[in-house]
């Protein structure tokens, strides 16, 4: 059988990075296999809909580089994608269940519902639910004679459809990460299945869609296995064979717990896909930090591209723990992929980004020789901007931390090595040179080789750190070079 899996968020706002991991997951399972990607969008509940979410998911897919084979954008055959687009076939499909004995129709008002549920509390059930039992002495087609419930149907009364859940059954299934897993029926809710706006339930939906759309096999969150039994126990209502189920295991903060978006804020970690769009990361970086996010292929490689990812993945190596989410081996990756990165292929990126914030780079070549000047010290590549703007502007402003390091003797210091490159002819203002006329400043005053240098550093680039000083002072040229230490001597004093 073809595999198909599909991805089936709900658009209620920005995708997490949770769920993106779980469309990889799904991505590369398929991939691994051959078989088709889908992207369905779950938006039966109205209430929680946001404008633009179905956007943010899809660019976000597109930006690390999955390809939706299925979706609401390219339709298959099995279509429309978008679950509010399906309201009739849910009705049909919720209709064969009452036909056949495993879907009831209720008329209960919320009052009669939590009515039932005090008095259940007050004789000693603390949770009470609407099921087995308890259908039988509230108002649903079971109870009503079959007159009354036409009448009610035909004058409009308001109604859910409820699903018939067996008194006492065990549910079990296999679940490719977790093994057998067994569900009593005993205490389970009649879930409800249409809601009284005729909207299917995510339960009903999510099953009938499945189905119909000839999903193989569903990878998702843990956060759903407990829906599982009810899921399980529809296919059977409706005699279909269940796909396969795979529950990845929960996103963990470093510091414990689920990461939550208030866990995710307080420790540094961005937790919407855009998030990482904006901020700059390199997807091929963020796709090999959430493909070890829960699985490994069991040696101790860790860079794989999407691609070999694909070829690697297979469930029975995801782990059933959960996973932490660790902000410093993402940013591992990152720069990993950044020294990665050709000095061409960074040059046209950094431009723009630079130049968004108001930089002139200069030209190409200038700007591909700080690229390569930087290349092997940034983590994230807006820091060739923020690390190299003393390349494209006179340094203003000191870096406070740098200061510390501006001794008594610095002055003296940066005008002797002045003196000494102010006598060079413009060929000779080279990286060598410019090494060799600092070295005998440190041997005229016999000061070790920091004392100078990094005054010099701080005049010049107005930073205690950076890349390599004699290239970037060549690079900057004797007039600016010259000029920046006049600035800063008269500054600094
Ligand atoms: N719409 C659900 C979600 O937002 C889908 C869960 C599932 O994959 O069954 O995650």
């Amino acid at each position: 059988m073809n595999v198909r899996v599909r991805f089936a968020p709900s658009p209620t706002g920005f995708l997490h990075i949770g769920g993106l991991r779980t469309a990889l997951y799904n991505y590369l399972f398929t991939r691994h296999h051959g078989g088709v990607f889908v992207l369905r969008i779950e938006d039966t509940d109205q209430s929680r809909y946001v404008e633009g979410a179905e956007q943010d998911i899809v660019k976000s897919l597109e930006w690390v580089g999955m390809t939706i084979d299925e979706g609401p954008n390219n339709p298959g055959d099995v279509g429309p994608y978008r679950q509010s687009e399906r309201k009739e076939m849910y009705q049909e499909y919720a209709k064969q269940l009452i036909d056949n004995g495993h879907a009831y129709y209720a008329f209960d008002t919320t009052e009669e519902i939590d009515e039932m549920r005090e008095r259940l509390k007050k004789s000693g059930n603390p949770s009470p639910s609407y099921d087995s039992i308890t259908r039988q002495s509230m108002k649903n087609s079971l109870t009503l004679p079959q007159d009354e419930v036409e009448r009610r149907l035909e004058a409009g009364d308001e109604y859910v459809i409820r699903l018939k859940v067996p008194r006492r059954e065990t549910v079990k299934f296999e679940d490719l990460i977790r093994g057998i897993v067994s569900f009593e029926t005993a205490g389970l809710d009649d879930q409800v299945l249409m809601k009284s706006d005729g909207m299917p339930t995510y339960h009903l939906a999510n099953v009938v869609d499945d189905h119909t759309m000839g999903i193989t096999d569903v990878i998702r969150g843990e956060e759903w296995l407990s829906s599982a039994p009810k899921h399980i126990l529809l296919y059977k209502a409706f005699g279909w064979e269940p796909p396969t189920m795979a529950h990845l295991p929960l996103i963990m903060s470093p510091s414990g717990g689920k990461l939550s978006k208030r866990k995710a804020e307080s420790e540094g970690i961005p937790i919407n896909t855009k998030d990482y769009i904006t901020g700059n990361y390199e997807p091929e970086a963020l796709v090999n930090f959430l493909a070890y996010l829960g699985w490994s292929p069991g040696d101790d490689s860790e860079v794989h591209s999407m691609k070999e990812l694909c070829e690697l993945f297979t469930l029975d190596r995801v782990s059933k723990g959960g996973a932490v989410f660790n902000h410093k081996k993402l940013m591992w990756y990152n720069e990993h992929y950044i020294r990665e990165t050709s000095v061409e292929e960074l040059l046209p990126r950094v431009k723009e980004l630079a130049e968004s914030t108001g930089l002139n780079t200069k030209d190409d070549a200038y700007l591909s020789a700080v690229i390569s000047l930087l290349h092997e010290r940034v983590s994230k590549i807006d820091e060739f901007v923020t690390m190299g703007s003393f390349f494209f502007e006179t340094p203003k402003e000191y870096d406070e931390n740098a200061l510390k390091k501006w001794k008594e003797d610095s002055p003296g210091m940066v005008s002797a090595y002045k003196a000494k490159i102010e006598a060079l002819a413009d060929s000779e203002f080279k990286a060598e040179t410019l090494k060799s006329k600092l070295e005998e400043v440190v041997s005229e005053n016999e000061v070790g080789f920091g004392k100078v240098m990094m005054p010099v550093r701080i005049a010049t680039t107005g930073q205690g750190f950076g890349p390599d000083l004699f290239p970037a002072l060549e690079l900057i040229g004797k007039e600016e070079v010259l000029s920046r230490i006049d600035f800063a001597l008269e500054k600094l004093g």
